[in-house]
Parts: C-alpha cells; sequence; structure tokens
C-alpha cells in the first residue's frame, strides 16, 4: 500500500508511537509524509520513507497532488483540533480531495489505530 503519515506539531509524539507499533506492517509499505513528520519517524523508528515539503510550505498540497492521480491508498493525519495552522486551506483542501477520490483518510489517533490494525492484521493473515 501506498501510505501518507502527517501530523501537525503536538500530535508528532502519537505519529511516532503508531508507526512504532505498526512498525513490521509499515515497513513493508511505500511511505510518503511531510517533512518534518517524516524525518522525526525515519530517525525515532527507522523506516524508510519518502519526504515531501513540510506542511507550511506546500507538503499537504504536494499529497493532496498525490492522492488526486491515485498515487496513494491510505492517508494518515493526525490533526491538532486546539490550534491554528497557518496552512488551514491546505489541510481543508487534502481532506477534500480524499473525499473526493474516496481514499481512506484518519484524522486522529483512534481512527488510524483502527486502519493499520485491521490491515496489519489483514498482511499476517495472507
Ligand atoms: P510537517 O508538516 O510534518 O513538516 O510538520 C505537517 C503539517 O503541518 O501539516
Amino acid at each position: 500500500m501506498r501510505i501518507a503519515l502527517i501530523a501537525h506539531d503536538r500530535m508528532k509524539g502519537r505519529i511516532v508511537e503508531l508507526a512504532a507499533k505498526y512498525r513490521e506492517f509499515l515497513c513493508s509499505q511505500q511511505l510518503w509524509a511531510t517533512a518534518t513528520t517524516g524525518k522525526l519517524i525515519a530517525t525515532e523508528i527507522g523506516l524508510t520513507i519518502t519526504t515531501l515539503l513540510s506542511g507550511p510550505l506546500g507538503g499537504d498540497a504536494q499529497i493532496s497532488a498525490l492522492v488526486a492521480v491515485g498515487g496513494i491508498d491510505l492517508v494518515v493525519f493526525l490533526r491538532d483540533p486546539h490550534t491554528a495552522q497557518p496552512h488551514e486551506p491546505d489541510i481543508t483542501a487534502l481532506m477534500r480531495i480524499c473525499d473526493v477520490h474516496e481514499v481512506a483518510l484518519a484524522t486522529n489517533p483512534a481512527s488510524a489505530e483502527q486502519i493499520l490494525a485491521s490491515l496489519s492484521l489483514a498482511g499476517r493473515l495472507e
């Protein structure tokens, strides 16, 4: 699967926790991430990730473009609902483009956990 990972600053610890928990599944997938999220996961968990620009510099828009052309199967986007983000229009656009193309999108740790747990279980049963 082709998976995009993004987390706002206050959620970066949570995405690293998720990546650690599902490392075995994720290490056999193709991963993309925005710059800071990707570097953190690569450094702390040792996963190989293609990093794009940082979110505020257009990384969310780059992921939207990949989703639009059918290049991503799942977006894990851990949003911080309590802090205004300077690139909110790009964030809204990414969520919209996932809905337009019916690409799975998890916007909080609980939904990300449900999706990753079922995918990794399915992978182990194959
Ligand atoms: P970052 O971007 O991973 O470079 O911090 C994420 C975002 O802010 O959307």
